[in-house]
């Protein structure tokens, strides 16, 4: 018998083992590593065509901004003007884009970028988080402390992107109608005069350049997914111009910038004298604050909607922990149900928990700490309880909490 030939790879010329997988066509035989550099290479291909087919469908669902805002109460407890003025802002973004695809003449998208004034905890990243759920369309968050002063085109700006991209499942079409919500803007601030608490110096100006390109449309050049790994394989262009910017802070101590400049106003230029309503300063809110608080003008333009979301008081922190439809309370009841356990919680212990939240100064975010204190031992004992019904009253929690 003649000796079995060895295999060889059509393409790389390697022989193959007897055990090493291959795929055997009628003219050829390919190696597992050509397969692999073929997918890869076709992934590529399929990215770029994606990218140049025709004005692809947009294809998210356009709600009315009444509707938009009914859903968001859904998940938004409070926040009224912030909700309202979101639902308009989003409605009119996406507005625009589907028309400019749609009348398929270059007409020039105005942006509508959107900037949440408000204290931590207080649902900023929800509210965009939310709308781009109910958009469907992509979303990453990214830290503006990541912006650097070397030029917009930096990799922490590539990571942003890259990040979105991942989200819209690497369409890149997708990516570029998405929602980039930027945090902490008020820590890119320069030094102003004005306001003491701001720490950082002038130098914060250079950064703000470099975001400011990014927020007037630019194109990156974003590895593909889990960086280059031949060279052939391409960066990937994503043209940042329709995508929707909702930047946020919490610029301490605002309120006290919004006083002065409308005392300045009234009595400095004699204008009309206006009731104010001195417990809710940020209700007036205008550009002019932003700039006072160390934002340059460029930047503040670029933000044409700003809004505000209010503290959240007792009542709103028990409305959260009560009602959104993923709510703490609904979550631990949901959990317990898995051992065949009813559990509740008594209205004095709801109460404790807002109180002690309140206390912890970090807005809605803490009543996750506190539950979590107070659910640690129940999760843990509760599952082997062999009991049906149990109700975490005050007292249970004020244990947990280490009170008597
Ligand atoms: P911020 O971005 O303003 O610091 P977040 O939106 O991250 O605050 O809020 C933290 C968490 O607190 C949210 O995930 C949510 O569970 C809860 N939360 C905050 N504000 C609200 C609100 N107005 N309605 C419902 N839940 C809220």
């Amino acid at each position: 018998m003649p000796p079995k030939k060895t295999l060889h790879c059509s393409f790389c010329g390697i022989p193959i083992l007897r055990n090493e997988f291959h795929v055997t066509g009628i003219a050829g035989t390919i190696c597992e590593d050509c397969i692999e550099a073929a997918s890869e290479i076709l992934k590529d291909f399929q990215i770029q065509t994606k990218k140049r087919s025709k004005r692809s469908e947009l294809k998210f669902k356009l709600l009315k901004p009444i509707e938009i805002k009914e859903r968001l109460d859904e998940y938004v407890i409070g926040q009224e003007e912030a909700k309202k003025v979101i639902s308009v802002a989003v409605y009119n973004h996406y507005k625009r884009l589907l028309h400019a695809a749609q009348d398929n003449n270059e007409v020039e998208i105005e942006k509508s970028n959107i900037m949440l004034v408000g204290e931590t905890g207080t649902g900023k990243t929800l509210l965009a988080r939310t709308i781009a759920r109910l958009l469907d369309v992509p979303f990453c968050i990214a830290d503006a402390t990541v912006f650097t002063e070397a030029g917009y085109v930096g990799e922490d700006v590539e990571s942003i992107l890259s990040r979105l991209l991942q989200a819209a499942d690497y369409d890149v079409e997708k990516a570029e109608r998405g929602i980039v919500f930027i945090d902490e803007i008020d820590k890119i601030a320069r030094k102003g005069a004005d306001n003491p608490s701001i720490t950082r110096d002038v130098s914060g100006e250079g950064v703000q350049q470099a975001m400011l390109k990014l927020l007037e449309g630019t194109t990156v050049n974003v590895p593909p997914e889990g960086g280059r790994k031949h060279p052939e394989q391409k960066f990937i262009v994503v043209n940042t111009q329709n995508i929707l910017f909702i930047a946020s802070g919490a610029f301490n101590q605002m309120d006290k910038v919004i006083a002065e400049r409308l005392n300045t106003n009234r009595i400095g230029y004699n204008q009309e004298n206006r009731v104010l309503d001195k417990n809710n300063m940020m209700q007036y809110i205008t550009a002019q604050d932003l700039k006072m608080f160390g934002l340059i003008p460029e930047l503040c333009g670029r933000f044409p909607m700003i809004t505000y979301l209010s503290s959240l008081d007792k009542v709103a922190l028990k409305r959260i922990l009560l009602e959104p439809k993923n709510a703490l309370i609904k979550q631990y009841e949901r959990l317990f149900i898995f051992d065949g356990i009813e559990l509740s919680f008594s209205e004095d212990a709801v109460d404790f928990v807002v109180d002690k939240t309140i206390e912890l100064k970090l807005g809605a975010r803490g009543l996750r700490s506190i539950m979590e204190r107070i659910m640690t031992n129940a999760m843990y004992e509760f599952p082997s309880s062999g009991k049906k019904k149990i109700e975490i009253d005050k007292k249970y929690a004020a244990e947990q909490m280490g009170e008597k």
